[in-house]
């Protein structure tokens, strides 16, 4: 590791150091990690993913609700609707707590 002169006291410190140990002045911002950057994104990506998929499923139940030829279909249909939200918002929730996890984990650190 290399060191460099802190700009508030002079004293040298890691250039891996976030803050001066002498004054404790701010040397650089802590970034996150690549792996942390690609957890961020994925828990971004997830949600807008699952949000289409939720409005695309929810559509399509609609339309087999509304063609539905008997009362017992109609049933059959709402019933699957219900079921098939409940796995969509089932796996949002977990896949959010999981990524969610991540991206606290992989943020920054001083
Ligand atoms: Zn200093």
């Amino acid at each position: 590791m290399a060191l460099v002169n802190c700009k508030e006291c002079g004293a040298e410190v890691s250039d891996k150091a976030l803050d001066c140990p002498k004054c404790g002045a701010k040397l650089r911002k802590p970034k996150r990690s690549t792996f942390g950057k690609i957890v961020k994104y994925s828990f971004i990506g997830f949600n807008i993913l699952m949000l289409l998929w939720f409005v695309v499923g929810m559509g399509g139940a609609a339309d087999g609700i509304n063609s539905a030829g008997s009362e017992a279909e109609q049933a059959g249909a709402a019933i699957g609707t219900g079921l098939g939200a409940m796995v969509i918002i089932f796996i949002w929730v977990a896949g959010d707590v999981v990524l969610g996890l991540m991206t606290l984990l992989t943020r920054a650190k001083k």
